[in-house]
This record gives structure tokens, sequence and C-alpha cells, in this order.
């Protein structure tokens, strides 16, 4: 049974990314470099599984949203063009005592630090989220770029191209998974905001009368998404409209986690208007327009687009898996202890099936079984420990499935497979194994 988890959750979480591998801060032999973060063995594993999830639902299953996967550094009047250069910009100030930096818009009474209560702060004032870089060998302003601020504006530059390439019609959209910069100045809360994250957008374009209907159709598209393929409960999800719409917006909603820390933005369904092409339009003097071959009209096209940050996913599905319960336990003197469980749904855990030999004498057998296991689940090998170290370690970083092999294993050719939540165990022929597993990982 579920315990009340007791402590910070987040520190919790956090120390368990780190010893088991999901995600460490950057560079930390140098003393951690603040607001970025490397993703671990199980942590990268996580990741791909679930942005091929996102990719799999948005484009996969799809016959009118196509992919992209372009540069970061683009021609830096596509940041002009945008509005990035000259907008892009959060309010900061900062404290005199403390030196803490502040963005005004977070602050609960904007004329008292948060840290230390004093009142001797700066004007506010405008500081630009662009990260700038140079191109080529000459190091002044005529060579400096950025890298992208976000990962959609690309998809506005090559809309032509790729409307030509795959003969697609309005209404169709463009996906693309990729990296993202900002120069946050206060990144916190674990990788919740960061200055180097992964974003997966997808614009879709239409007429304008259709926009609205695009729109509502997405903002459930994506609600859906993450009750259905996350397993998010009603009570951990919530749609937070904008109170303040960007000048060419006409609406926008943002879909919250409820983190530890307090709801949270995951992501941005928003339309666009005609901003995006006909900006680029304007800058390029391409012709951005569209001409629909039904009614020979020629218009730009609206964007709806969702947004979202696969870091600040990994984040929620994090939050929302861990758990602690009373286990069983070999401990000497203790019947039972506190256990830790990643409870990710099978589907989506960095490890699905888990091989393990009772003793190193059935290591082979085991190694065999997994070679044929490794085809159709991401597996594991371990060996070290004792059985029931070897399944809490399996439990912290949320397999499902743990098989072992024993020494009947020779004689009824089956195994034992073990369930993370239930911790119940079941023999299993080996011959069976896989549709067992199908049937209990996919519901097949
Ligand atoms: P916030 O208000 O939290 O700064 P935003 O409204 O600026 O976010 P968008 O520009 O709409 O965010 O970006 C879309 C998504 O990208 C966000 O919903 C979030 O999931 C992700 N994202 C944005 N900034 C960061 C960041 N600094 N670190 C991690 N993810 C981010």
């Amino acid at each position: 049974m579920d315990i009340q988890v007791k402590g910070d959750l987040m520190e919790k979480l956090v120390s368990l990314c780190k010893r088991r591998g999901f995600v460490f801060q950057s560079s930390e032999i140098y003393g951690g470099f603040n607001g970025f973060w490397d993703y671990g063995p199980y942590g990268i594993a996580l990741k791909k599984v679930v942005e091929q999830l996102w990719w799999n639902e948005m484009v996969e299953k799809r016959n009118n949203v196509v992919g992209l996967d372009s540069s970061i550094i683009c021609h830096p009047k596509v940041w002009k063009a945008s509005g990035h250069v000259d907008r892009f910009a959060d309010i900061m100030c900062d404290c005199k005592d403390c030196k803490t930096r502040h963005r005004v818009d977070q602050m609960p009474d904007p004329s008292v630090c948060t840290n230390c209560g004093s009142k001797n702060l700066t004007e506010p004032r405008e500081f630009n989220l662009m990260m700038k870089t140079y191109v080529g060998p000459v190091f002044d302003e005529d060579h400096k770029a950025y890298l992208r601020a976000e990962s959609c504006q690309p998809i506005f530059l090559d809309f032509n191209l790729i409307r030509i390439a795959t003969r697609q019609q309005l209404p169709f959209g463009i996906a693309q998974v990729g990296k993202a910069f900002r120069n946050e100045i206060t990144p916190r809360m674990f990788t919740f905001r960061s200055r180097e994250f992964t974003q997966m957008e997808m614009e879709f374009f239409c007429s304008e009368e259709d926009a609205m209907q695009w729109y509502e159709f997405w903002r459930m598209e994506r609600y859906n998404f993450y009750k259905n393929c996350l397993g998010f409960a009603d009570e951990e999800i919530q749609f937070a409209p904008h109170d303040k719409l960007a000048h060419y917006a006409k609406a926008a909603v943002d879909v919250e986690y409820k983190f530890p820390f307090g709801w949270g933005e995951l992501e941005g369904i928003h339309h666009r208007s005609q901003w995006d092409l006909s900006r680029h339009q304007e800058f390029s003097d391409e012709d951005m327009t569209y001409l629909d071959q039904a009614t020979g009209k020629r218009f730009t096209p609206t964007v709806v687009e969702t947004s979202v940050g696969l870091d600040r996913m990994i984040l929620a599905i994090l939050c929302h898996a861990y758990r602690e319960d009373k286990a069983p336990t070999q401990k000497e003197g203790m019947d039972e202890d506190i256990r830790v469980v990643l409870g990710f749904p099978a589907r989506i855990a960095p490890v699905q099936v888990a091989v393990l030999p009772l003793s190193k004498k059935l290591n082979e057998k085991a190694a065999e079984l997994q070679d044929k296991l490794r085809h159709f689940y991401r597996t594991e090998f371990d060996v070290t420990g004792n059985i029931g170290k070897r399944y809490r370690r399996q439990d912290e970083i949320g397999t499902p499935y743990c098989v072992t092999v024993d020494f009947d294993t020779e004689n009824d050719n089956a195994v034992t497979v073990r369930e993370r939540d239930t911790m119940e165990q079941e023999r299993v022929s080996i011959d069976n194994l896989k549709a067992y597993l199908d049937n209990k990982i996919y519901g097949w």
C-alpha cells in the first residue's frame, strides 16, 4: 500500500535521479553549471521513449502532420522577424543587499526581495534571453548569430518547401523536436527552468475561418495525450488560459501540471493568427501566401501551435511516478521497510524487463533469454547483489517486470516473473513469456 511521501518530494526525486543515473547537474566536477543538465543512462532511455511517443501521436498516427529537423542556428534575420531580438526579454531587478536577481513578474511584491526581505532594489530593466554566438572567422557584430530560443521558427521558414515536397494542402501541420536555448536569469526547480532544453512543437496551418475550431481540437488532443498516454489523473493537470495574450494571438491556453512546488506550465496551445508567416514574408520578401485550389483564393495561413518542453514533461512523469510503500525486507531484525518505486507506465519505462539469474551459475542461460527478449523490449541484465536487493534497485528505476532464472528453469523451462507494483510472482513458461509480457506491457 502506498504511504504518504515524507519530506521534500523534489529533494528526494533529485537525489534518486542522481543516484540511479537519470539526471545529473552538468559539469559537476567543476562545481556544476547552473541551468544545464545531463541525462544519464536511464534518463536518456526515458527521454527517447517519451519523445518517440509524442512523435508517434503527433506525426506518425496522422496523415496531415509531417516532420522536420532543422538547424539550431539560423540566419540572424529570422530572430529579428520573429520579434525575439527586440522583445524576447524578461523584466529583472537586483537586490542591492544580497545580490539576488529576480524576475519582476514572479515577485509577490515587486518592491521587496524574496530572498532577504530588503527593499533596496535596482530599477526594473529588460534582459534579453537570446543566447548569442559568432559564425565565421571574425567575432564582431556582423557575424553575430543566435542559438534558437524556440524550435518552431524554422518550421515557418520551411513551410513552402515542405508543403511542395509533400504535396500537403491546408489544413496540415509540421512538427519538430529539438533543442532550444534561453539565457534564463533564474534557472530553478531542477530541470523545470533550464537554459538548454528540448522542445516538441507542432505548427498547424489552416484558414482563418477554421482556426478556432482547430485550436479547440488540438487543445483536447493534447489533454488526452497526458491522460491516455502518460496516465496523468484529472487532478494533476489543468488548463490555464492566458490572462494577457501576445498582441498577435487570438487565443492561448497552458496545460499545467501539479508539481510538488505548485502548478507549472507544461505546454502551451496558441492561436498565432498570421503573425509568423506574414513577418517572415515582410523580412525575406518571399511570398508566404497559399493558393486554395478549391476556392481559387490566395491568403496567408493562420497558425495553431502546440508547444511543450520535453524536459518538463519528463519531470512531470518522474513526479507522477515517484511513490513510497511498505514492503517485506530481508534486512536483519525487520519484517518490512520503506520501498521507493518509480511507477512508470510499462510502455515508457526505461527498462521494461530485467533479467535476473538467481545464481552466477545461471548467467549463461539468463543471458540467452535476455538476447531473445531484447528484440522486443528494453531490457537489463542484473547479476549483482542478492535477489531482494536487485528487485529493489529495479523498483527504484521503475522496471515493471523482473524475470528470474533459477535452478528449476532447466527442468520446467519456466521463469519467475515479478511484478513491480503488486510484488506478486508468477511462474511463466518461457514459450509463453513473450505473449505474457506483450499483454502486460502493451495490453495486446
Ligand atoms: P515560462 O512562462 O515557464 O517561461 P514560456 O511561456 O516562455 O514558459 P514557451 O515559450 O511557450 O514557454 O515554450 C513552450 C514550452 O517550452 C513551455 O511550455 C515549456 O514546457 C518549455 N520551456 C520553456 N522555457 C523553458 C525552460 N527555460 N526550461 C525548460 N522548458 C522550457
